[in-house]
């Protein structure tokens, strides 16, 4: 079938929700609603294919160890989101990017788009991670690497976009 399922994944704050209201809804709120695992479908014409995109926005670090798991075998591609003003989020990416290494196999991980992002780069004034420390870690993971703005819509697009691109090139 044509199911292309996105999962995100980050820390509770970072902008995971915000990424993805922006990028179906075109919307931006301020406060802070804390998620319970959300999923939005879209039909997306990606060079003439009819593809379903299933977005599913996770609650961060309080998903349980199942359900996680659950996730990530599901999953087709995988946005990991930190804040760049908490270099503490970017540290709780990595259990992540390990069980998704884990459940996925060294084998396949190479061939699975993953984007590493950087959110609220508008918020540069209280940066804690550069851009170059987070394309940094990006390599050592092997994995791709954005800066975003939900509340500037900068480059939300451009992430689900490269994300469908990469999996098209693969
Ligand atoms: P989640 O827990 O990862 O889903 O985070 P949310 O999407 O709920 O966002 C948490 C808070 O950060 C909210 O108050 C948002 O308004 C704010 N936020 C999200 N994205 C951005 C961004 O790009 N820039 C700024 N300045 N704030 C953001
Ligand atoms: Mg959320």
């Amino acid at each position: 079938s044509n199911d292309y399922r996105v999962v995100v994944f980050g820390a509770g704050g970072v902008g995971k929700s915000s990424l993805v209201l922006r990028f179906v809804k075109g919307t931006f709120r301020e406060s802070y609603i804390p998620t319970i695992e959300d999923t939005y479908r879209q039909v997306i014409n990606s060079n003439k294919n009819i593809c379903n995109l299933e977005i599913t926005d996770t609650t961060g670090s309080h998903q349980f160890p199942a359900m996680q798991r659950l996730s990530i075998s599901k999953g087709h591609a995988f946005i990991l989101v930190y804040s760049i003003t908490s270099r503490q989020s970017l540290e709780e990416l990595r259990p992540i990017w390990e069980v998704i290494r884990e459940v996925k196999g060294a084998n396949e991980l190479p061939h699975i788009p993953i984007m590493l992002v950087g959110n609220k780069c508008d918020e540069s004034e209280n940066r804690e991670i550069s851009q170059a420390e987070g394309e940094a870690e990006a390599a050592q993971w092997g994995c791709h690497f954005m800066e975003t703005s939900a509340k500037t819509n900068y480059n939300v697009k451009e992430l689900f976009q490269d994300l469908l691109n990469l999996e098209k090139n693969r």
